[in-house]
């Protein structure tokens, strides 16, 4: 009788567990994040990988949480997110949302981050209890937007989900390396293409090609819209003035701004613009290596506009 009880006991732990694990729910915040969540998931059964905003959103700044998002961290186990402030919804709301949520920093300890070269202007008084820190000492979140740092992010967001569930850590550790491999033959190649310009500086919309800049080896010599309004008639004159001074050699858009600021500079300072994709938002059911297909295209547009140097 005593048997029967702990066999039924030991057979009934098998059958929560199996459920636990095969109900596992990641949810990830932002595009970029997800599909980095996605490639390191890869080939876990049972664990299932979903966005929370829309993935055409671009950067989540000055974000809200919805309602729809507030039932989708209700039901996930594990959020995974960018960190460094890009989710200023992260804290309160979230844990409003689910307390036993168990929230993975993709960003956690990585070395040698940038500081914003302004401070971010979220529209709220810094005296005031606006319930988000302020982008962590101005540290600049757009990790994501080089290939060099997002093999950093897959290998923290795989020690995330490696404590999460144990039982997958193999097959995460697994991913994470060859994606970070990939992700690092990818910035080597841009870097390459850099070296062949006949110019390296460039022009920007807001910080986010900070970090792609740094690690391929593009200077930026100017920020046009870093707190996402269009700049002024006197903004635009000193922009003008200091595109001329530093001779930059392109100016760059990206696709969730409009383009024509960058337009509009390009012509008054005689030099081309194009749009660079940090891959910051995408399409629904994106491919899993659509990442590296925009990246391999950013190249190619960056050595089309500043030029080969032959
Ligand atoms: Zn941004």
């Amino acid at each position: 009788m005593k048997r029967a009880r702990l066999v039924v006991m030991v057979v009934w732990a098998m059958v929560v567990g199996g459920i636990a694990q095969a109900a596992a729910d990641v949810l990830c915040t932002t595009f970029p994040i997800y599909q980095i969540t996605r490639n390191v998931v890869q080939g876990r059964e049972g664990v299932s990988v979903a966005l929370m905003m829309p993935a055409s959103l671009g950067c989540p700044h000055h974000y809200s949480l919805t309602p729809q998002d507030m039932r989708k961290l209700a039901r996930a186990e594990v959020l995974v997110v960018n960190g460094l402030g890009l989710e200023e919804f992260l804290g309160g709301p979230v844990e409003k949302a689910n307390p036993q949520l168990r929230v993975v920093d993709s960003s956690q300890g990585i070395k040698d981050l940038l500081q914003f070269a302004q401070e971010p202007d979220d529209g709220c008084d810094h005296g005031q209890a606006c319930g988000h820190e302020h982008h962590n000492q101005g540290a600049n979140p757009h990790l994501f937007a080089s290939p060099r740092m997002a093999a950093l992010l897959a290998g923290n967001i795989a020690t995330g989900l490696s404590k999460a569930d144990p039982e997958g850590a193999g097959i995460y550790f697994k991913n994470a390396t060859a994606y970070a491999a990939a992700m690092n033959a990818l910035a080597d190649e841009m870097a390459a293409v850099v070296k062949t310009l006949r110019n390296n500086r460039i022009v920007q919309p807001h910080g986010i090609f900070d970090y792609l800049a740094r690690d391929i080896g593009l200077e930026i010599v100017a920020v046009t819209q870093p707190h996402g309004q269009e700049p002024s008639a006197a903004e635009m004159l000193k922009l003008v003035e200091t595109i001329r001074e530093k001779k930059a050699g392109a100016i760059f858009t990206e696709p969730q701004y409009s383009p024509k600021v960058g337009q509009t500079l390009a012509r008054e300072s005689g030099i081309p613009s194009a749009v660079l994709d940090p891959v910051a938002s995408g399409p629904d059911n994106a491919l899993l290596d659509y990442y590296e297909q925009v990246m391999r295209k950013n190249a190619e547009t960056i050595q089309v506009t500043l030029g080969a140097d032959e």
